[in-house]
């Protein structure tokens, strides 16, 4: 048995839906600009050339269900961006689009937390987003739901205290599951327990303390979650 110079830190998780065992996180990817209508309001052009990219959060970012998230320090603009989470089984280097989905073990509901105000900042000064994006609980999520065959296309939708902030359909994404998945393996080797946040439509926007934050993407699951 290997010692350690202290106790080695508890392995983040996520439920499965209707599987008593969890499913450990090992990394957290997620993609920017992936919906042409979010790309617009966050001052692209919507025919913007550049494609979608990723960026990361630490895995102890993940913020499984039932737990409240704090509203974090740094900040006076903390945005939520609904989105659908591919939660990757399989190991895949460079794998073809046609390949990306046998990776696949399930999807959840997920929100990419963002300080806006840091994004903004960081984006104006060319420099890193780590700050903005990869805070302690900046990833909630929903439990993971099992999944083969084609990927979730249906309503992805989010609200505030009961009121409707975003509506919108997965399958108006500009890169699909198995295209945002491919281009990540050819980036980095993808391993069971990694997870990809796809991307947020349109009407993403800023919540404070005491809200009640609700998402739901059709066919996968539920999440909720208050500001504290
Ligand atoms: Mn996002």
């Amino acid at each position: 048995m290997t010692d350690y110079v202290f106790a080695p830190p508890p392995q983040p998780a996520v439920p499965v839906a209707g599987d008593y065992a969890l499913f450990p996180v090992r990394r957290i990817y997620c993609v920017g600009r992936n919906y042409a209508a979010h790309r617009r309001e966050m001052g692209g052009a919507e025919n913007d050339p550049d494609p979608p990219f990723f960026f990361a959060k630490p895995s102890d970012a993940a913020t499984p269900p039932g737990t409240d998230v704090p509203y974090p320090s740094q900040t006076s603009n903390l945005h939520h961006e609904m989105e659908l989470v591919a939660a990757i089984g399989a190991s895949g280097a460079n794998v073809s689009r046609d390949e990306a989905l046998s990776l696949v073990f399930g999807y959840a509901a997920g929100v990419d937390l963002t300080r806006r105000d840091l994004q903004s900042a960081y984006r104006e000064k060319g420099q890193p987003w780590e700050g903005a994006k990869g805070f302690d609980f900046s990833a909630p999520i929903s439990a993971i739901k099992r999944w083969e065959g084609p990927p979730p296309q249906g309503r992805i939708s989010l609200s505030v205290n009961g009121q409707v902030k975003q509506d919108a359909v997965v399958a108006d994404m500009i890169w699909d599951v198995a295209s945002v998945i491919a281009e990540a393996s050819r980036l980095w080797r993808l391993e069971p327990g990694d997870l990809i946040y796809t991307g947020t439509p349109e009407g993403v926007g800023p919540v404070v303390r005491g809200d009640l934050v609700q998402g739901e993407i059709e066919g996968v699951g539920e999440l909720s979650f208050r500001i504290v």
